[in-house]
């Protein structure tokens, strides 16, 4: 007889353990079903192992760079060998991690991979082929998104990659051609550059990381320039072709010219793990491979939840984790619901990028008329004690409430500086509250005072554009 829970998790990323945890703490029974290893994406091929990688480049451009402030290294040299092995020590160490919060929290875990045999129970087969069946009063899907191929470019993990590829680091190509100008490709360009590789983006569209503020994105593509990172926009990679070692592409748009690399990465987006689930034949609707869900998570099948990556974007591991808390708490009979004002987003290049709310482009077409504060990092004295320049913060007001829409930072630490972003929108905090708002000196958080500031013509640190009038803007 299948033994019965209160709620089957299928999946242990970001999404599942974190559902799987609430419901433990709220005294259900609970099992996790993994098929791979505990904390999915983020912890094994996503978050985790990119942060490490960008930080060991961060630390090798630091060294580099100090020569100019008077502190002499040697030329830093890479052993592959040895920041694999670092890595995948931090990742296990992770990993054993979420084990041991699942075990304390009295959450079941199985390893295998499962699929709805009917709308309460779930078929698992382990990797030795032995198959098991569970059942529960509720089921929460947190299966995720894998990453988008391209016809005719047949991963094969030396030339031709994925990010899963890409975070391995087996080698590091001397040319290297990345094919998607988002969050993951300037990512992986900015690893890349940073650990000595010569790297070129080509991106379809006219603008990089999709529907980023177009100021913001475009100020990002000039500093990366500057670090000999050249997205090339309105350029496809056509007739990409492989031959031994060597892949060469045609490069059609902006260039159109044929070049080689020694390796592409093909970084176009990912996709819902949805197919093989058995989620249709039980009722569930999908749109685009993504679970149809409402505030609470719910599919059209009540007591089956849909959380993360494979109910929809923004494709973040927080958004993941929020909506496995959503789940739980909905699943235990709380009142509680998903309808976040803000979904912070963060881009790890150097300086990184983090943004919260609209842009101005996305304001302003939802009707606001908007007011502008900038403030760059030029006029930062913290950013020039290490020797930064580059980078702005930009807020986006309601002209007539001065209620913050957006918050979009080109800037070092902007990953921890977008939380006062975040919580300003989520309160109903206007341009002027984030102006009054006292903040550290000198710190990098300034320069939202000073945007916010700046909103009204009033910043201290740089000479104030006059304050023309709402509707002239
Ligand atoms: C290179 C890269 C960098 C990223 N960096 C960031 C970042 O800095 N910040 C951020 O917020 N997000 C980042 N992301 C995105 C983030 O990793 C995902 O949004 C997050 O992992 C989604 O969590 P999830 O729980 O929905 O799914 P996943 O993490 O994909 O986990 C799903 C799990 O379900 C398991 N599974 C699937 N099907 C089955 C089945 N049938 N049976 C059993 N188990 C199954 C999978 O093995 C997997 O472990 C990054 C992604 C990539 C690729």
């Amino acid at each position: 007889m299948a033994i019965s829970y209160d709620a089957i998790v299928i999946g242990g990323g970001p999404g599942g353990y974190t559902a799987a945890i609430r419901l433990g703490q709220l005294g259900k029974r609970v099992l996790c079903i993994e098929q791979e290893r505990l904390g999915g994406v983020c912890l094994n091929w996503g978050c985790m192992p990119t942060k490490a990688l960008l930080h060991v480049g961060e630390v090798i451009h630091a060294a580099r760079d100090l020569r100019a402030m008077g502190v002499e290294f040697g030329e830093p040299a890479i052993n592959l060998a040895g920041l694999n092995a670092w890595k995948s020590k931090m990742i296990d160490d992770l990993v054993n991690g979420i084990a041991t919060l699942l075990r304390a929290n009295h959450v079941e875990s199985l390893t295998g991979s499962a699929e709805l045999a009917d709308a309460h129970s779930v078929r698992v087969r382990t990797k030795e082929g032995a198959i098991q069946t569970v059942e529960a009063a509720n089921i929460v899907v947190a299966t995720g998104s894998e990453p988008i191929a391209l016809p005719g470019l047949t991963r094969n993990g030396t030339t031709v990659l994925n990010s899963d590829d890409a975070v391995r680091l087996e080698a590091l190509p001397k040319r290297l051609l990345i094919i998607g100008a988002g969050v993951i490709g300037l990512e992986f360009a900015t690893i890349y550059a940073r650990l000595g590789c010569q790297v070129t983006v080509v991106e379809l569209l006219d603008r990089a990381l999709g529907e980023t503020d177009l100021e913001i994105s475009t100020l990002l593509l000039r500093i990366l320039k500057k670090q000999g990172i050249t997205v090339h926009l309105k350029t496809k990679a056509a007739a990409v072709t492989v031959a031994g070692e060597r892949v060469s592409a045609v490069l059609e748009g902006e260039l159109n010219e044929k070049r080689e690399f020694d390796a592409v990465l093909v970084a176009v987006g990912r996709r819902p793990r949805t197919s093989g689930l058995g989620l249709e034949k039980v009722g569930v609707k999908l749109e685009r491979g993504f679970v149809v869900v409402d505030e609470q998570r719910r599919s059209s099948v009540p007591h089956i939840y849909a959380i993360g990556d494979c109910a929809g974007a923004p494709l973040l591991a927080h958004k993941a984790m929020k909506e496995g808390i959503v789940a739980a708490e909905a699943i235990a009979g709380q009142a509680v619901a998903y309808d976040p004002m803000a979904v912070p987003n963060c881009v790890y290049t150097d300086p990184q990028v983090a943004t919260a709310g609209l842009s101005e482009e996305q304001a302003k077409a939802s009707g606001h008329e908007v007011r502008i504060g900038r403030f760059r990092l030029a006029a930062l004295g913290r950013a020039r004690t290490v020797g930064v320049s580059d980078g702005m913060v930009k807020i986006v007001a309601d002209a007539a409430t001065d209620l913050v829409l957006g918050v979009h930072i080109v800037s070092p630490t902007a990953e921890s500086m977008i939380a006062e972003a975040v919580l300003a929108i989520e309160l109903g905090a206007t341009a002027q509250d984030l102006g009054l708002t006292m903040h550290p000196h000198p710190t990098f958080s300034e320069s939202v005072m000073e945007a916010a500031e700046a909103l009204h013509g009033r910043a201290i640190h740089i000479v104030n554009q006059p304050a023309a009038p709402a509707a002239a803007r």
